[in-house]
């Protein structure tokens, strides 16, 4: 492959020294479990979010199940989300024993606030907006449609760590943020991780309890818990990756900027609107020769992917939910047009280039002149 989708190995090889003594620094204190490192690490996505509280949990996943059961949400209650997106987003929604509503997305793929508003109903307790391939979702509309009714906003930011909205970083915006630590995500552990981030307090302790076997103490157990904590281990090597957090999202917003001036008419591409600051974890395109695009590029040694071909109420999982196609237009017609280009800070200016050349050099073959493609937006 010659440009691979990602590539984690050259993260690790920048990196090699710190995290060789980060191994060595945990596995030589014996505290391999909680404890202070932990804490020092909760602050420091505090602070990065800009929120007064942060909980570090085994992973994204997890982050979002135990806001839900915090927050009391359980069976008999709706939680509004878009079916584009991780099937985290849903799972996590029924695992807490309450029903996923879905509402289409916007051509920007995050939720469409106009279907929040006819979803709601008098079970909904909580709208969970992704914020899909790093971009903010609409949050001043959603609280606008919240206020007053105690639906709570979950933010599903595990795409987005340092994306702001109307300069307010993503997971300061919400009852609480969700964010995924997995070696996929922007800011990456070595292994599955997550973190909570919150301005309640009453949340932050109860969190705390059920990510812990419900343990106030050593011996002592108010509620039943969960085991979901952030290792030690875990906690350390994201803490020594912090300080590059934000020069590795200005270089992906570097090739993002070079991907959108090279394509712009060929394809569809993203831009962030004037009060979005996006962080561009993927970088998703959209065009209808998607599929021989895709294998074109493939045999150039170019890898893309599809984020994601399958919408969740689609899904033979959301069988029950009783959903069919056509439900959601804007997402299914994404679903067969979409595709994500490589884009990641280890990415050379000289691969990000091959890039673009290969898609201009097919849609120059396919259609013998620089024609722009059809105009995708549904
Ligand atoms: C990755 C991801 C999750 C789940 O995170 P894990 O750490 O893999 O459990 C949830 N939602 C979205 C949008 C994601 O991209």
């Amino acid at each position: 492959m010659l440009v691979p989708f990602r590539a984690l190995d050259r993260q690790y090889r920048d990196l090699r020294k710190n995290l060789v003594a980060v191994f060595d620094r945990i596995g030589s204190s014996a505290g391999y479990i909680m404890g202070q490192g932990l804490e020092e690490f909760e602050a420091r996505i505090a602070e990065y979010c800009e929120t007064q509280y942060a909980v570090g949990v085994a992973n994204g996943s997890d982050s979002m199940f135990l806001a839900m059961k915090a927050l009391g949400i359980g069976p008999g209650d709706e939680v509004i989300t878009c079916p584009n997106s991780f099937i985290a987003t849903a799972w996590t929604i029924v695992a807490a024993g309450a029903t996923p509503v879905f509402v289409d997305a916007t051509d920007e793929y995050t939720i469409d606030t106009n279907g929040v508003a006819k979803a709601i109903t008098p079970r909904t307790k909580a709208i969970i907006p992704v914020h899909l391939t790093g971009r903010p979702a609409a949050m001043d509309e959603l609280k606008a449609i919240v206020a007053g009714t105690g639906i709570h906003l979950i933010e599903d930011a595990a795409q987005a760590i340092g994306a702001r909205y109307k300069g307010a970083r993503v997971g300061s915006l919400g009852i609480c943020g969700s964010f995924s630590l997995h070696p996929l995500k922007s800011l990456n552990a070595m292994g599955d991780g997550g973190v909570i981030t919150t301005n309640s307090k009453e949340l932050w302790d109860k969190i705390k309890l059920l990510r812990n076997h419900g343990l106030k103490n050593r011996d002592e157990c108010d509620v039943w818990g969960y085991n979901s904590r952030l290792d030690a281990l875990q906690a350390a090597i994201v803490m020594e990756k912090m300080p590059f957090l934000d020069g590795w999202i200005e270089r992906c917003r570097k090739i993002a900027s070079f991907y959108r001036d090279e394509l712009e008419g060929l394809v569809w591409v993203p831009r962030d609107k004037p009060h979005e600051f996006g962080i561009y974890h993927n970088f998703i395109i959209r065009t209808d020769q998607r599929d021989v695009l895709m294998d074109y590029l493939l045999q150039q040694g170019i890898e893309t992917k599809v984020h994601y071909p399958i919408p969740i109420h689609l899904q033979k999982c959301a069988k029950d939910l009783g959903y069919s196609v056509g439900d959601f237009p804007v997402v299914e017609t994404h679903a067969r047009t979409i595709m994500s280009l490589p884009l990641y800070p280890e990415l050379t200016d000289e691969e990000a280039a091959l890039v673009t050349s290969k898609i201009k050099r097919f849609f120059a073959e396919k259609t013998g002149s620089k024609k722009v493609s059809a105009d995708l937006s549904v």
